[in-house]
C-alpha cells in the first residue's frame, strides 16, 4: 500500500513558468527579472525589494498593475 502525504498545492501561472504554492491568497510582489510571485512571507525583511531567487527588483502587484502572466 502506498501512502503518499502531499500538501494541497495548486499552481499560480507567470510569464515563463509555474509556481506550486500550498496557499489560496494572491502574490503581493513580482520580480521584475524572472517574473516569479511573491508573498509577504517569502520576502527578507532587509531584502524586501529583491527577489529571494535572482535578486532582480521585485514589483509590488496591484489591481491595475497585477501579476504578469505571458
Ligand atoms: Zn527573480
Amino acid at each position: 500500500m502506498q501512502h503518499v502525504s502531499l500538501p494541497n498545492l495548486r499552481p499560480v501561472r507567470y510569464k515563463g513558468g509555474i509556481s506550486l504554492v500550498a496557499r489560496k491568497d494572491k502574490p503581493t510582489h513580482q520580480c521584475t527579472r524572472c517574473y516569479k510571485p511573491w508573498w509577504p512571507e517569502n520576502l527578507r525583511p532587509v531584502f524586501s525589494e529583491s527577489c529571494p531567487d535572482c535578486f532582480g527588483q521585485l514589483r509590488r502587484l496591484t489591481k491595475d498593475d497585477p501579476l504578469i502572466t505571458e
